[in-house]
Formats: C-alpha cells, structure tokens, sequence
C-alpha cells in the first residue's frame, strides 16, 4: 500500500511539476490562471485529459482539441517521479523515503528549468533548506553542518568576487544548503563533482556560460543516497 501511496503521489507531484516548469520558463503566474490549459489552442483541460501518465499515453500524446503535439517531457517527468518515489519506498524508511523525495522534485524542477532559462527558482534552495533542518532534527551533528556550510559559502564567495560571471546567486543559494545537508566530507565530493560535470557540460555544448543548477541537484540527490548507505544513518 505505501508503495502504491508513493507511485501515485509522484506521478500527481509530477504532473504539478510539469505545470511548475511549464509557467517558470514562460514567465507565467504559477497559480492564474489557476487551470491547466493546452499551451496551442488555449482551451482549458478537463479533468480527465490531465491524469497522470494515463491521459498521455490515451491521447497518445496530442492535445484533445487541436490535435497538437504535447512534449515527451510531460511523460517523461511524471514516470520519472513516480517511479523514483516508488524506488525510495522499496529501498528505505520512509523518513528518507520522503526526504529523497523532495530532493528528486527539485532536482527535476532545476534541471528542467535551469538549462532554458538559465535561472534557478526560490523554492528549489527553500525546499532543500527545509529538508536539511528535518534532516538536522533526525540526524543532529549541527556543529559539523555550520562548518560545512561557512566553509563552502565561503568558497563560493570567493570564486564569485573573482568570476563575476561564472555563477549565479540561485547557484550558491543552492551548493550552501546542500552543504548543510550533506555536512562534511560530502559537501565537498559534491562541489568538485557538481563542478566537473557543469564545466565538461559547457564544453561540450561549447558554451561560455555553465547552468551549474542541474548538476549540483543531481550530485546532491545521489551523494545524499551515498552517505546514507555509507553511513548506515537512521539505524
Ligand atoms: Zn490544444
């Protein structure tokens, strides 16, 4: 049963993703209008055309009215949550089952919305900071996470003060409270891990500018599942 409560709840969180990060790279309202609309014709959808998954693979994948294509990302995000929280479920307790959901939220969210507009949104850094304190309250170890945390805010300052164009401030927002969830020495793995794939992904796209955002979320989701099973936390 708590396997099945994860699957749905990650496809309908997904699907909510989807029209999360469809609205931030328009530029839209989250919430007005407050009904999911076919971004074509504009109609609004019934109920029934926004089922998770189902209603992609039922209107095999075009728009009800116009006909239109949807983007294989609407199913693509919603399987990927719902899968994942099904995973999380089956391999841990629950505490970090809904931890590293909120971790895969926004690690989507980033990726998604990062690598278009180049910009990362407030709640990403808000969520992570909320799933560090109850991280903080299951796990203690605050003084160790203050460390972490000053030592690579610091760092990120520094590099910031010296290329002024290399990163942006949704970039250190986000590396800072991750640093304080994952404490030492995973804060550090994951900034020399979320920098070497955001500066390899540059070059290959032989761009000047690095979405740092995808990478740092990605690294911190699978150093968190790292640490827990190196660890052996929560037991
Ligand atoms: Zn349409």
């Amino acid at each position: 049963m708590w396997y099945f409560v994860n699957f749905i709840l990650g496809a309908i969180l997904g699907s909510f993703l989807n029209v999360i990060i469809y609205r931030s790279v328009e530029g839209l309202s989250i919430n007005n209008p407050p009904r999911s609309f076919c971004p074509n014709c504009k109609t609004t959808l019934k109920w029934y055309d926004n089922i998770p998954i189902l209603s992609y693979i039922i209107l095999r994948g075009r728009c009800r009215y116009c006909h239109q294509r949807i983007p294989i990302r609407y199913l693509l995000v919603e399987l990927v949550m719902a899968f994942g929280f099904l995973i999380h479920s089956l391999f841990f307790i629950w505490q970090v089952n809904l931890i590293l959901n909120a971790i895969l939220f926004v690690t989507i969210a980033v990726i998604f919305i990062d690598l278009k507009i180049m910009m990362i949104p407030d709640f990403a850094w808000i969520i992570i900071g909320v799933v560090s304190i109850v991280d903080l309250i299951l796990n203690g170890e605050l003084f160790l996470r203050l460390i972490s945390f000053v030592v690579v805010l610091s760092i990120l300052l520094i590099l910031k003060a010296i290329y002024k164009e290399g990163m942006g401030s949704g970039d250190i927002f986000l590396m800072s409270v991750f640093s304080f969830l994952l404490s030492l020495p995973f804060a550090f793995y994951m900034m020399i891990l979320s920098s070497v794939l955001g500066i390899f992904f540059a070059y290959l796209r032989k761009s000047k500018v690095i979405p740092f955002g995808p990478f740092i979320s990605l690294s911190g989701y699978f150093l968190y599942i790292l640490d827990i099973l190196i660890m052996v936390k929560y037991y």
